[in-house]
């Protein structure tokens, strides 16, 4: 090479040291991708040879399915971002998509065959005072005796069922549970009927709502793990697996207390007490009264009375389904609803979390649409060709509201400002549409569901609102709250004429 030519290059020169340097990084990033899929259990144990490239995408796609990303298989920095957040260490297990499905907390088959259990504090964190401290667990405890048949005591000494004590880094159980600083892992547990959580010491734990790492948050989740309890794939449970600050609201998710009540059953009085998260910002100024005016009595049952649910549809006999989360509760025409019950005991293989579902009368079948996919269940079969990528042919992906529409003898699904109508035979989209919601004069974007009841009206729903619509003026008549102004919403004590919640 010529002079000229070789100083030709000098300025490239950085550029490829750069390149060197990203790639380094990046199979560092990759390798430390790796070992936290490994971790938390979406990868088995390393093999012999080198993890196939096909392997490590599948793994991914299942770490951000679970963490509701976009299931990419790529390693962007979204999903980077989501592997440092601190979380406990416990793995995903059962919350993976492609784990075979069983109850989420019989995974071990492990709970405790007696419902009063002793705690105690092995250590304590320096720093903190211990009658605070002390408050802070009883109350987590309480929080899950609350909800369910459990009743837990304080052991100062001597044996006690569950033992919470506080290690710094590795402390012999195994290397895959040391702990590993400030961030990251910040505490686990074991199932039932070891008894023990760990707290990494490293972490700066606080008994405030907003400084350091919520003390109580972090117990109140671990002693889930030591009742059976696994992750939950649902966001704003406790039992989800990263860290949450203490909101205003409750503590306990529906799928929480369900979760619990499937291992215990419900609290002996037959209620069960929710406080809300507020309640436990400030352990400093506890008196250790917890019980005063605050008392919040809930009835699980009409648990989606309380809010908001993703779906509703109804059959021919007029019993509604309301869809929420991993379950589903059915409302008769008499106004009663169900205990809740866990969607792929109806709908086997259907996942949680769907965005609609309508009923056609006509082929008495449940479609139901969540992301670009759909399904189509003939009562509990599902029919074959199924689940489709129906965003495939030209539906939108995550529709708001999904209808069977008499006047039509069509599917219609909502989304946004515009519907979409579509032959049930082929699931694909009729001529002329999608066309603008002004068609449906008043029907506000963005509903959850829709249903056509006795009366004739069509309801659209949306958060804690209805909006009743008149199919022959095609339009809106009527709207307000739908769990206090509906009593076939099941939102209404048959006995007591009063509001459930
Ligand atoms: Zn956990
Ligand atoms: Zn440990």
């Amino acid at each position: 090479m010529g002079l000229r030519a070789a100083l030709g290059l000098l300025p490239l020169l950085p550029l490829l040291l750069l390149a060197a340097v990203r790639g380094a990084a990046v199979r560092g990033e990759r390798r430390r991708a790796e070992l936290f899929l490994q971790k938390y259990g979406y990868l088995g144990a390393p093999q012999a040879g080198r993890l196939s490239p096909v392997e490590f995408t599948a793994a991914l796609r299942d770490f951000q399915r679970v963490s509701h990303l976009r299931p990419s298989g790529v390693l962007d920095v979204p999903t980077l971002r989501q592997m440092g957040r601190p979380r406990c260490g416990m793995g995903d297990g059962e919350s993976r998509p492609s784990a075979p499905r069983r109850r989420r907390s019989m995974q071990h088959g492990s709970k405790w065959h007696k419902r009063h259990l002793t705690y105690r504090m092995v250590n304590w964190p320096p720093y903190l005072p211990q009658h605070e401290v002390r408050l802070a667990v009883r109350a987590a405890f309480e929080l899950w005796s609350n909800v369910s048949s459990l009743v837990f005591w304080e052991a100062r000494d001597g044996p006690a069922d569950i033992r919470l004590t506080f290690f710094h880094g590795d402390h012999n159980d195994g290397l895959n549970n040391a702990f590993d600083g400030p961030g990251g892992a910040l505490a686990h547990a074991f199932f039932p009927r070891r008894g023990e959580a760990h707290f990494d010491s490293a972490e700066r734990w606080s008994l405030h709502s907003g400084k350091g790492r919520n003390l109580f948050v972090v117990v109140a989740h671990e002693v889930g793990h030591t009742l059976g309890l696994e992750h939950s794939p649902t966001k704003s449970a406790l039992m989800s697996p990263y860290y949450k600050k203490l909101g205003k609201d409750f503590v306990l998710n529906w799928d929480d207390i369900l979760a619990i009540q499937n291992l215990y059953g419900k609290p002996s009085k037959g209620l069960a007490i929710q406080l809300p998260g507020r309640v436990f910002t400030h352990f400093q100024d506890w008196s250790g009264d917890l019980y005063g005016e605050e008392h919040q009595r809930r009835s699980l049952s009409t648990y989606y009375c309380h809010s908001f649910f993703d779906a509703i549809t109804a059959d021919t006999e007029h019993n509604l389904y309301v869809f929420k989360g991993s379950h589903f509760w059915v409302v008769s025409a008499s106004g009663n609803a169900s205990q809740p019950q866990p969607l792929h005991m109806r709908w086997p293989g259907l996942p949680a979390g769907i965005d609609a579902c309508a009923y056609s009368p006509f082929s008495h079948s449940f479609y139901f649409f969540k992301g670009g996919r759909c399904w189509n269940y003939h009562h509990s079969t599902l029919m074959s060709g199924f689940p489709q990528k129906c965003s495939a042919h030209g539906l939108p992906r995550h529709p708001d509201t999904a209808l069977y529409f008499q006047q039509l003898r069509r599917l219609v699904l909502f989304k946004g400002a515009k519907y979409f109508v579509l032959s049930e035979e082929t699931l694909t989209l009729e001529p002329y549409y999608p066309r603008s919601l002004l068609d449906w004069d008043g029907v506000p974007p963005g509903t959850t569901g829709a249903v056509v009841h006795r009366d004739g009206f069509l309801y659209f729903f949306r958060d804690d609102r209805y909006w009743r619509f008149n199919q022959a003026k095609l339009q809106v008549v009527a709207n307000g709250k739908w769990a206090a102004e509906l009593p076939w919403m099941g939102c209404w004590d048959a006995n007591g004429g009063h509001i459930l919640f």
